[in-house]
Parts: C-alpha cells; structure tokens; sequence
C-alpha cells in the first residue's frame, strides 16, 4: 500500500450501527459522508441515526445496567484492559483515519490520537481497583454506586481519545454508554465498536453495554441530551453547543458533565529559560494545527523580552513542516473542515483589522497545498487582551503574543477570558511557579512544560466547562452517592 492510499474500504464505509450487542442498520437508513481533510474527497460513509434509534440503545443501555452495575472493580478493571489491548491491535488503522478525517500528522495520530486512549483504558483500569467506593463517616458508610445510563457526545479533534475519557470512565464506574461521535470524524468510532464487540464476545459482557448511533448533533445528539432514560449525559464540545445540550436535560434534570472550549494563557515569567518556553509554547499552540480545547493560544511575555519572543516564535513555527498528514515529514496538516478553515481565515484577517502585528503567516493558500483544508500557521504579537483575537476560541494554528509589565498583570490577563480550561508558568523557580499557578483560574496548570498527566482530573472553570475527566474524577462523574446509617 503506497504511503497516502486510504485505508481498507469497510474501515471507512459503515452501514450498520452497534446497539444492543449487534451491528444493525439505522432506522431511516440514510449516510452521511466523511471528508478527507488532505484532498476533500469523500473518505466513507457513515449511517445518520434518529430518535428511534437512540430509543433502541437507552433501552438496551437500561437492560445492561442491571448486570453491569452489579459487576466488581477487577471484572470493570479486566474489561477496560482488554479494550486497550483490542484498540492496540487496531492502532495503525486508527492513527491512519484519523489522519485523514482530522487531519493529524501520522506520528501524532500514532502517539496521541491512539496511543494516549489505549494509555488512557489503562489508567481507568488502575484507578478502578484502587478507587475508595466506600468510606466511613460517624455512624454511616457512604457507598459509591452507578449513575446509570450514560450518554456521551463527542467532538472531531481528538476523535477517539475525548470518547474514551467517557467510555473508560462509564465502565470503571459500573454504567452502560449510548455514545455519538462527531460527524466531521466518527470513523474511529466506529473502529472503537469493533474492538469492544470482540471483547465482549470475548469475555460474555451484556448486551448493550456500549452502543454507537452515529448522526447529526440536531437529532442524535439531542435525543441523547433530552432523553429521560439516560442518567447522566457526558458532553465535550463548544460552548455554545454545551450550553443547549444542559438547558435540553434540564427538562429532565439530568446531570450534566461538560468539557468545553478554551482560550489557554502560557505565561512566561522575566526569569524563565525563554528558549525553550517559547519552542514548547509555540508546539503546544499549534498540536492538531491549534485543533485542542486546552492549546496555550495567548503567550504572554514580558514586555521587554518581546522582540526576543517574536525572533524565537517565528522561528520555531518555520520547523513545523505543512503537509499531507500522511508524510513522515509533516508535522502540522489540514484543518478539519472546509468549514473550519474558513472560521480560521476569519479569525485571521479580524487579528490585523484589530490592530496586531502579524510576524508569521497569513490568509495566503500555502503554496501546494491548495486541495485539503490547510492553513499558514500564523502569529500575532502587540495584542491587546479585550481584542477578539485573545477572547474567542479560534481552534486553527493561530497564537496570539501578548505583553505584560508586572507579574500581577500577567494574572490578571490570563484569567481575563470567559473560559478556564488549561495554562502555562514558565518560571526557573519552581516555587514562584507553583505561587503564580494557584492564581490562574483554570482546571489544568503546567509549570515548565510539565508532561500530561492521563490520571489527573481534566476540566474547565467558567465557560470551559462542568465536572472533570480521567482517574478517579472522571469515574466519579458516573457514581451515586449513598449514606447507609447504621
Ligand atoms: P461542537 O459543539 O460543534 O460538536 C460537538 C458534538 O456535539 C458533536 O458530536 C455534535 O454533533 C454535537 N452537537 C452539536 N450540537 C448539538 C446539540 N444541539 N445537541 C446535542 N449535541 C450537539 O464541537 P466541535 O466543533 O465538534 O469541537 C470543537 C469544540 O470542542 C471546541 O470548542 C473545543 O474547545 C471543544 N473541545 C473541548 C474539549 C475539552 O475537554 N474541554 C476537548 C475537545 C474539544
């Protein structure tokens, strides 16, 4: 298979859904196309679910849960590491689709798109074992239990890993999933199914433990949101589409868990290492061409060390290879979606009507790649914080440098933005770093550029969102609470 062929056909042409242990068709029967994001030719086919076929699943989901609920920590523990296994055995059909649905470069499909969600299962499968469900207090024993049902709704960027946050989560928790993927990217998804249908061949799980009905958010996504037999609906995605999958259960008060947008702030302190801050923070702001809820999109700097920052910047953003995700050289690919880019072009041309400089970049069709969704990787410098540019969730290869003369200016900016998803502290003393983390108002804080932490809670304050995934948190988003008096 030459390097850029497009995987086997029926990886990427689905006619069937995964509801209550079996592949079946969808109600209506229609498809939905998926986009290769390198060319804009069609890549497969997916079914467009219903309400009804929502209905189907929330009751399968409803029947499994009577077993599942009931199994131990070490069954849940068994499952979720078979899963990583099935999904590892997979890993170069995945990382391939995902590439050419999202658009991310090969290597980091490999690593990030699929290596960090087999990873994930692991640590879901440590941290149900080792979980407290029970504990004392006075003269009761308050138990953990099941929520129930869990409808999972999930975005294009990072296709498989945000559905395994949830689907790792539920199970480790004792809860069935009716999940939606995204329509920009669903195909790993559906890769997902397949590795779980032969596990629980495998290891005789019920019937309607994890169910994909794929389709638009319109539809399936608000069947899920609004359905009374779902008990908790676990939502990542923008705001705005967070904001009426909550107000759509509240009808029922169904619970809500919500990841959302980000505007992240990576702020370097007079006394960091500046080289590799800025290198780092420039590789953070455009993973995924800039396509991550928590990229650190404001770099602030000290005012006087900008020209410096610039020079850096600039420099590190020329490494970064545009191409086909595919190439082994590239290392920053299309956007998503033609619908994406445009957005992103938008953002651009609004920065210099706004007033900023632009020091790398631009609206220019990179030279070549005039098929696929591509994009410049851009810079602005001499931004100012009220600028639109610096409030609004760009999700594109945009970084946005912004000045500061004291350090309680520089909180001040970073926590100036109605989200509070993730952050940067770039300082050689660790301890002031430490001091100037626990002022920025986020759910996630990296000093020097700290490694991802699968096992630590991820989520937002303010508009980034409700609740927090991963580890023990983001088992706990699924658990009742009880107290037993005794
Ligand atoms: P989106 O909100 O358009 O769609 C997300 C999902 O919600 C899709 O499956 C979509 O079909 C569905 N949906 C849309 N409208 C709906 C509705 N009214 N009811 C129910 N479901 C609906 O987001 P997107 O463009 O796919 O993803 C990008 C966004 O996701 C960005 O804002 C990004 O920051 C955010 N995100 C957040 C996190 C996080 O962990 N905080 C992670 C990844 C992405």
């Amino acid at each position: 298979m030459s390097e850029h062929a497009l995987p086997e056909r029926e990886t990427t042409h689905r006619e069937t859904l995964y509801v209550d242990g079996t592949w079946r068709p969808a109600a209506a029967k229609s498809t939905g196309p998926v986009i290769n994001a390198a060319d804009g030719s069609v890549l497969g086919m997916v079914p467009g679910g219903t309400a009804a076929d929502v209905d189907v699943a929330v009751a399968a989901a409803r029947r499994a849960a009577e077993t599942w609920g009931g199994s131990s920590p070490s069954e849940r523990a068994d499952v979720l590491r078979a899963l990583s296994g099935a999904l590892t055995e997979r890993q170069d059909e995945i990382a391939r689709v995902i590439s050419l649905e999202v658009g991310t470069p090969w290597k980091i499909s490999q690593r990030v798109q699929v290596g960090l969600p087999t990873a994930v299962l692991n640590t879901f499968a440590d941290a149900v074992t080792a979980h407290a469900w029970e504990h004392e207090v006075g003269n009761s024993l308050v138990v953990r239990e099941p929520a129930g049902v869990v409808g999972a709704i999930t975005p294009w960027n990072y296709p498989l890993h945000q559905l395994v946050a949830k689907l790792g989560g539920a199970l480790a928790a004792g809860c069935p999933v009716v999940a939606k993927p995204a329509e920009v990217a669903p195909l790993s998804a559906f890769a997902l199914a397949d590795a779980f249908a032969e596990v629980a061949d495998r290891l005789g799980l019920p019937a309607g433990l994890f169910n994909l009905v794929s389709g638009s958010g319109a539809e399936v996504g608000a069947a899920i949101a609004g359905h009374p037999g779902v008990d908790v609906v676990s939502f990542t995605g923008s705001t705005a589409a967070g904001a009426k999958v909550m107000s759509r259960a509240a009808a029922n008060l169904t619970r809500v868990s919500l990841e959302l947008g980000g505007k992240s702030a990576n702020i370097i302190l007079p006394d960091a290492d500046l080289a590799r801050a800025v290198k780092t923070g420039v590789g953070n702001a455009f993973l995924n061409s800039g396509q991550t809820c928590s990229a650190w999109t404001r770099m602030l700097v000290p005012r006087n060390q900008q020209d410096e920052v610039i020079d850096l910047a600039r420099a590190a953003a020329e490494r970064l290879t545009l191409g086909h995700p595919l190439d082994p050289a590239t290392r920053l690919g299309p956007l998503a979606s033609a619908q994406q880019r445009d957005t992103v072009l938008d953002y651009i041309r609004l920065g210099t009507q706004e007033g900023a400089e632009l020091v790398l970049g631009g609206t220019d069709i990179p030279a070549g790649l005039d098929n696929g969704f591509y994009v410049s990787p851009t810079i602005f410098a001499e931004v100012d914080n009220s600028w639109r540019v610096a409030q609004e969730e760009i999700f594109g290869p945009v970084l946005v440098i912004i000045p500061f003369d004291t350090e309680d200016q520089a909180v001040a900016i970073a926590n100036d933005s109605p989200y509070g998803l993730a952050g940067g502290v770039w300082s050689e003393d660790p301890g002031h770093a430490l001091a100037v983390a626990r002022r920025i108002r986020t759910g996630q804080v990296d000093i020097n550029g700290a490694a991802f932490n699968p096992a630590a809670p991820f989520g937002g304050y303010k508009r980034s969102g409700l609740g927090r995934e991963f580890g023990t948190h983001g088992i706990d988003e699924f658990t009742e609470t009880k107290a037993v008096q005794r």
